[in-house]
């Protein structure tokens, strides 16, 4: 196949013989696999690959069999204008790359416009490798070593917009998540990126070099950049389309799964607790660990837990959800750090009035009376109080699920990271791909990680395009 078009030049409207060829067998893919036959003549087109990709239904393709194709030539293509396909743009450009970002929604940066309560949580000071979940533990230390939270930083400061820790390192806007995009698209601007909205990537195919393919045109190039996020917020226009792509070329994916989510109880645990929507506590959450385990628990984090109306929510909630699969259970220390119950041992009367007035010291009101009303004491003995002690430690709960990627803040799992070079990000066994940002297995904490990994893996395919 080859290709028309001048670097930087204008769009070329094209109708090459193999153009129409390809066309053709598009019509039989779509007679093809409406008769049943998956394998269509079409699959000959995707040297290498034993299936096309194919995003949109092959009538779809006939539909538009008509219309003029569009095909321009750039030195990378980046799908998909995030916060990781953005920054990849910026550092290739400024090496006098030639990009174009493709974009399926009507703008560039939708995700930072909403983060961080429209304030965008943009990093943390205190970014270390262990505020990263993947399957392999030290993937992301190169990339996060070689652009890091004061790189960032340095770029918010000389685009002069205000910003101000909120709490544990996490940097927010003064005004508005509008900012960081506004410096995005001006920094992407300024390095001759090209950003192409509302444009729905059908396809791609690999030849001589990579083609991607909207409805109406071809965007051919010898690097391809998958920037196209998890699934989370399916409403916002999130796909798997970045998984669907790394399994057409053959390369492992890490089950995805909703990360940063609130939990949902089971129905025993809701009846009893979630009439108490709205109350929060600063608790230390943990997994992994069992009340009979001798072992550490692999996780914890001291932060407020929010009581939904199916659940719990709440910054330590999110940050425990990245660690939990069903079935398994999380430990709540409702008293971090406190002898709950040293006032019911001294005080003159130990009943349950002690109990209430000694918890409520610690917890919010209700939660506490409740709490204690489903964890009375046996006896007012030293033995049953220890007790008690130790289960306001060790609340034990087993959520039943998540609420899902509707709610979740990040898609953990994604692109088996064993796949990639850690430095640039390039696919192992397909030189020229490259994948960044929250479609790889690499999902941050919450607290400003998670666009810190999408600078950092941006950057690090952005230098080495
Ligand atoms: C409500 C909310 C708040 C958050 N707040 C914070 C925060 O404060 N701090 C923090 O660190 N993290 C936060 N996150 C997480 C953070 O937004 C993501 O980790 C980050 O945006 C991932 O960047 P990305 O570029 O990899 O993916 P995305 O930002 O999801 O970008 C992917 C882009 O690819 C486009 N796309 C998808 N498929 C295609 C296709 N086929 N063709 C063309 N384009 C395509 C999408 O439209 C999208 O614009 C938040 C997430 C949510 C949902």
């Amino acid at each position: 196949m080859h290709s028309i078009g001048t670097n930087r030049g204008p769009w070329i409207e094209h109708r090459s013989s193999d153009h129409i060829a390809r066309f053709n067998q598009q019509k039989n893919r779509h007679r093809y696999c409406r008769k049943g036959f998956p394998e269509s003549p079409i699959h000959k087109i995707y040297a290498g690959h034993s299936k096309p990709f194919g995003i949109g239904s092959p009538a779809r393709a006939c539909e538009n069999l008509n219309r003029p194709i569009m095909i321009q030539k750039f030195d990378a293509v980046i799908l998909g204008a995030g916060a990781a396909g953005l920054l990849c743009a910026i550092e290739a450009g400024k090496r006098g790359r030639h990009v174009v970002v493709l974009e399926r929604s009507e703008r560039a940066g939708k995700k930072i416009l909403i983060s961080g309560g429209g304030r965008c949580n943009f990093t943390n000071f205190y970014c270390r490798p262990e505020n990263f979940l993947s399957a392999n533990p030290h993937f992301a230390k190169s990339a996060l070593a070689r652009y890091t939270p004061a790189d960032f930083i340095a770029l918010i400061e000389n685009n002069h917009i205000p910003y101000h820790e909120k709490t544990l390192g996490q940097l927010f806007c003064d005004r508005s998540a509008q900012d960081v995009v506004n410096m995005l698209e001006a920094e992407c601007a300024a390095a001759g990126v090209i950003i192409v909205p509302n444009t729905i990537v059908r396809e791609v195919s690999r030849t001589t070099e990579f083609v991607a393919r909207t409805d109406s045109a071809e965007y051919h190039s010898q690097a391809l950049v998958v920037a196209t996020g998890g699934l989370s917020i399916p409403k916002m226009g999130a796909t798997a389309f970045g998984y669907e792509l790394a399994r057409q070329f053959g390369l492992k994916i890490c089950e995805p799964r909703p990360a940063l989510v609130p939990l949902v109880l089971g129905e025993k645990d809701r009846t009893e607790y979630c009439d108490l929507t709205g109350v929060s506590a600063e608790v230390i959450v943990t997994t992994n660990g069992s009340p009979s385990s001798s072992s550490p628990p692999s996780q914890a984090f001291r932060e407020k837990m929010l009581i939904t109306h199916r659940g719990l929510s709440g910054p330590a909630i999110l940050q425990i959800s990245s660690y939990w699969s069903k079935g398994g259970t999380i430990l709540i220390d409702l008293a971090p750090e406190r002898d709950v119950t040293a006032p019911i041992r001294e005080a003159g009367v130990r009943n349950m009035a002690a109990a209430r007035s000694a918890f409520q010291e610690i917890l919010p009101k209700r939660l506490a009376s409740r709490w204690l009303d489903l964890h009375a004491p046996s006896a007012w003995n030293n033995q049953a109080l220890a007790e008690l002690e130790r289960l306001a430690h060790k609340w034990i709960i087993e959520p039943a699920s998540t609420e899902g990627y509707e709610k979740a803040e990040v898609t953990a799992g994604g692109l088996d990271s064993d796949e990639l070079s850690s430095k640039t990000m390039e696919s192992r066994k397909v030189p020229g791909l490259f994948f960044i940002g929250e479609v790889v297995d690499v999902t941050g904490h919450l607290g400003g990680f998670n666009f810190q990994w999408a600078w950092s893996s941006g950057a690090a395919a952005g230098r080495s395009l």
